[in-house]
């Protein structure tokens, strides 16, 4: 809920300071179907290293319980659109300010646009760096090849069987566990810079589900364990989840490291007695 609250309101900040400048029609650039229904800025946690900008596209065809992006999932039409041609401005405006931007969601990849929205942002002399649940290899191959991407963050979301992966997903597409395996094989091979990262969340995952999870992405480099935060969720049991202790979260990092060359913990915890 947090998430969909700073996007309303950083959408309305940037509306508000924008500097006209050149402008183009860039209206036409984009594929009439895809609209962004959130923006950020300037962030520097969202893509580390770098001074980023974030998009955030509508709709997924996961229904993750633990989603805390209920909005921008379930009912993205209730969201503001961000113009593409204020974007445009913002990008021309801070060129050498900012190095690339974020594109997130929901499932990027489920926008049928997202491959004119990159080459747009390319266009512009901007890095790319994208947010999927890597059920859409195809896809992912593609804009790969087409030098779309600069770095790929792929969510984990269970365990390799498909029933774990269907309660952690709530997608029952019968070939998703084999598709996963080949967006993981597809960033492996790609030699592009990537991670993979899991939300921990109780009731879905165990210290033994994140070392059976770093074992199928064995020798990779990086490996995120991401706090569950209980927000506002698509499945609203969840959001009165108490999310893992900081020492379960290290008892699962030290089972994934025997796999994973470097595995992190990110996310802010829990205030001690929050409600
Ligand atoms: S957490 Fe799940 S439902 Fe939410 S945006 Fe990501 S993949 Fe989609």
């Amino acid at each position: 809920m947090d998430s969909i609250f700073i996007l309303k309101k950083t959408t309305v900040q940037f509306v508000s300071t924008r500097i006209s400048g050149i402008n183009f029609c860039v209206a036409m650039i984009f594929d009439s179907s895809l609209e962004i229904k959130g923006f950020i800025p300037n962030t520097m946690i969202d893509w580390e290293g770098m001074i980023a900008s974030t998009i955030f596209l509508p709709g997924c065809n996961f229904r993750c319980p633990f989603c805390h992006n209920r909005e921008l999932v379930l009912l993205p039409d209730t969201l503001p659109t961000v113009p593409p041609d204020m974007l445009e401005d913002f990008f021309i405006e801070r060129k050498g300010w900012i190095d690339g931007v974020c594109v997130t969601g929901g499932e990027p990849c489920f926008q049928p646009g997202i491959e004119k929205l990159l080459e747009w942002i390319k266009d512009l002399g901007l890095k790319v760096k994208l947010d999927t649940n890597g059920s859409f290899p195809d896809v992912l191959r593609s804009l790969i090849d087409q030098g779309l991407l600069d770095f790929i963050a792929m969510d984990l979301k269970a365990p390799f069987d498909a029933a774990r992966y269907r309660i952690a997903s709530g997608n029952r597409d019968s070939d998703l566990v084999e598709r996963i395996q080949r967006s993981i094989d597809i960033l492996r091979s790609s030699g592009l810079p990537h991670e993979f990262r899991t939300t921990v969340v109780p009731m879905i995952h165990s210290p033994e589900d994140i070392e059976s999870i770093a074992k199928s992405i064995e020798g990779d480099e990086d490996y995120v364990l991401q706090r569950f935060s209980p927000k506002t969720t698509i499945d609203p049991r969840y959001s009165k989840l108490e999310p893992y202790r900081e020492e379960d979260l290290k008892r699962a990092l030290e089972r994934a490291k025997k796999y994973v060359k470097r595995v992190r913990i990110r996310g802010a915890p829990m205030p001690v007695n929050s409600p």
